[in-house]
């Protein structure tokens, strides 16, 4: 079976279902409970000695960590094969304390242009505020992006694939020129899941994902982490503490619900995704389509050795700009228009006039965003109800 951490550790779908959990659990229970308190009893003062000398390990307030928390952490540590794992409310307060606790004034960090929207306001218009410089290069440019590190530079932030292209970037290479420039490299791998992709393994530092997509994967939660070894992750863990962006046991009993049936529904997003992008991509009204998996993808042979699936997320241009585009997303019946993706409904996107909005058109276009950009997000229905939607909806416009 593929895709184990070690040669005598259990697969993925088993280490979904059982990992980080424990044999025993309170009152005989089965699953994992919700720990639903806000701070933790000491019986003595023994016992706040035990804990303060660390001879125990133990709980203290629920800022600095819960059981239901832990046990989603860990069971996200062994499906990443991390040595440690940090769970936050939003994938955005995950990059932001990360980013901030490995950052100092004075330092740079590096990153790639087409990053998560927020991500890219947040290095270019929010840490020079605190003095940390921000150098934005063109993704892809391996050249590039070692001229631009210096002996100031801390960090390398990127994703792969990105959103809404899809732009594979080779992990490897990247791998040997931050480890070259003692630099730290950190990953966005929300698209890819550790299903399809393990970054670590190729020598990426941090890996992030904005848990709201697939990990949760049912498009009712907000929840982000970073994974990394222990040293790193500890770093950041104090910084958390201090900042507060903690992830509720509620909402952590629903991602670790969510998890244990992950590696399925990846199988399936997998399969609707390459379905779903054939048939885009031979249909008269689509020009382009955008998906790591087609054998047009301009990285398709690098996606194929670093990535064991393709995901959910495909992308594609509409012939005949804005009103076909308009005219197709208002005849869709199954496929719901909204943000996010990696939950079990197919949602669709339109770039241009959403994530964008607030841009003129020459500003759009000169971030490559096209009025005729539409990014699907591919749930796990039936392939052929997804493709008659979408075929029907494609007819008039
Ligand atoms: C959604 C997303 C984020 C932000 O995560 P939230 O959970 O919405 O805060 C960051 N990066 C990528 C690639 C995303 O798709």
């Amino acid at each position: 079976m593929k895709k184990r951490n070690k040669k005598d550790s259990p697969g993925i779908f088993t280490r979904a279902v059982h990992s980080g959990e424990g044999r025993r659990k309170y009152a005989d229970s089965l699953i994992t409970p919700i720990v639903q308190t806000s701070t933790f009893v000491f019986h003595d003062t023994k016992d706040i000695h035990d804990y303060t000398s660390k001879k125990k390990v133990r709980f203290e307030y629920g800022r600095y960590g819960n059981p239901t928390q832990r046990a989603v952490e860990m069971k996200l540590a062994e499906l990443e094969g991390a040595e440690d794992c940090q769970l936050f409310s939003s994938g955005m307060i995950a990059i932001t304390t990360t980013l901030l606790a490995l950052l100092s004034k004075g330092q740079q960090i590096i990153i790639t242009n087409d990053l998560y929207k927020k991500t890219l306001q947040f290095c270019k218009d929010e840490l020079p505020r605190f003095g940390i410089s921000c150098s934005i290069v063109r993704v892809g440019d391996y050249q590039e992006l070692e001229e631009t590190i210096n002996d100031r530079t801390t960090l390398i932030f990127t994703e792969s694939p990105t959103n809404p292209y899809l732009y594979v970037l080779d992990l490897k290479k990247l791998a040997l020129i931050s480890g070259k420039a003692g630099i730290i490299l950190l990953l966005d791998s929300t698209l890819a899941t550790p299903f399809n992709q393990r970054p670590l393994e190729f020598g990426v530092d941090l890996v992030i994902h904005s848990a709201t997509k697939y990990l949760g994967g049912h498009n009712d939660i907000l929840a982000g982490v970073v994974l990394g070894s222990e040293k790193l992750i500890s770093k950041i863990r104090e910084l958390h503490k201090t900042l507060g962006g903690m992830i509720d046991p509620q909402c952590c009993y629903l991602l670790l619900r969510g998890l244990k049936t992950f590696p399925l529904r990846m199988e399936r997003h997998n399969r609707n995704g390459e379905q779903v992008a054939a048939f885009l991509e031979n249909h008269a009204k689509v020009k382009r389509v955008y998906y790591p998996g087609l054998k047009t993808h301009p990285q398709h042979r690098l996606a194929k050795e670093q990535m064991d699936g393709f995901g959910g997320v495909v992308s594609f241009e509409i012939k005949g700009g804005l009103r076909a585009a308009n005219r197709f997303l208002n005849r869709l019946r199954l496929c719901y228009i909204a943000p996010s993706f990696g939950g079990v409904e197919t949602l669709i996107v339109h770039p241009a006039s959403v994530t964008y909005y607030d841009l003129s058109r020459r500003e759009r276009l000169e971030m490559g965003i096209k009025d005729e950009l539409l990014r699907l997000a591919v749930g796990i229905e039936d392939p052929e109800d997804i493709i008659s939607d979408l075929k029907q909806a494609l007819e008039v416009s």
